[in-house]
């Protein structure tokens, strides 16, 4: 079976020279999830514009849903869902705009498109933004309509940058309750974190990036899995899990 996600040799190199990502290789299954974790620079948001055909690899081969990045961009983009850091809105549209437009855009019915944006903009409580401007919308807002614009063509392969970063704990449940939900239809899920945490609840496998390629890949519990004093599993923070992995490889 074609994997989802199969990443051989990336590498990743900006105008600048900065060598963002390194030989960097992976394979996702289908219906999987899978967590990127690393500290801020060691890559997550390359490797998630790598995966969204909005980056194009300086060398390696990357191919989602069997199709490659540089050579399928518009199928690729036509079958994915992508949740990015940067705004992704139209700004000058309003909110139901903006979700309707990406509907059409993605082939979805007229009717079947007004169905679903508006169950989305009642499940996010967006009823009363529908008409407003994304312009005038709070950071928080933007993102939640930028969570509904990921979800609402039912792609088969979802990419989540940090998606519960800047959120509330309710809106956060809410974002884990949704992967959960998708997770259940055996579509694929590809997210970025700095939350241990997070990747524990959501994720099948998880990756540790540092300094642009995989320091460790495994079970959240295989990695986190460390016993206190009274015997009880602790809670580790991402970046002590990071460091325990990079300072025994080093
Ligand atoms: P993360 O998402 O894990 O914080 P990034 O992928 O944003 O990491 O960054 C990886 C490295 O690439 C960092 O050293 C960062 O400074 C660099 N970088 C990111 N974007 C650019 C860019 N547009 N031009 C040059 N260097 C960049």
């Amino acid at each position: 079976m074609t994997p989802a996600l199969a990443v051989e040799h990336l590498q990743c190199r900006y105008p600048n020279g900065t060598l963002a990502l390194r030989d960097l290789s992976l394979d996702i299954g289908v219906g999987e999830v899978f967590g990127l974790l690393g500290v801020n620079g060691a890559g997550k948001t390359t490797m998630i514009k790598v995966l969204g055909t909005l980056l194009r690899p300086s060398a390696g081969r990357v191919r989602v849903l069997g199709l490659d990045v540089g050579r399928d961009r518009v199928e690729i983009k036509r079958r994915i869902g992508v949740m990015p850091q940067d705004i992704n809105l139209d700004t000058y549209l309003d909110v139901r705009q903006n979700l309707i437009f990406h509907c059409r855009f993605h082939g979805v019915a007229k009717r079947e498109s007004a169905l679903r944006v508006e169950r989305w903009l009642e499940v996010l409580g967006l009823r009363d933004k529908a008409q407003e401007p994304v312009l005038r919308l709070s950071g928080g807002t933007k993102r939640k309509v930028m969570l509904a614009k990921a979800f609402l063509t039912e792609p088969e392969f979802l990419i989540l940058d940090e998606p519960t970063a800047g959120l509330d704990p309710e809106m956060r449940a809410f974002v884990w309750n949704s992967v959960l939900d998708f997770r259940r239809t055996r579509r694929t899920v590809f997210l970025s974190t700095h939350y241990m945490e997070e990747a524990e609840r959501l994720c099948d496998r998880v990756g540790i990036l540092h300094g642009g390629t995989l320091a460790a890949l495994g079970r959240p519990s295989e990695l986190t899995h460390k016993v206190g004093e009274d015997g009880r599993p602790l809670y580790i923070e991402m970046h002590d899990v990071f460091s325990n992995v990079v300072g025994s490889a080093a």
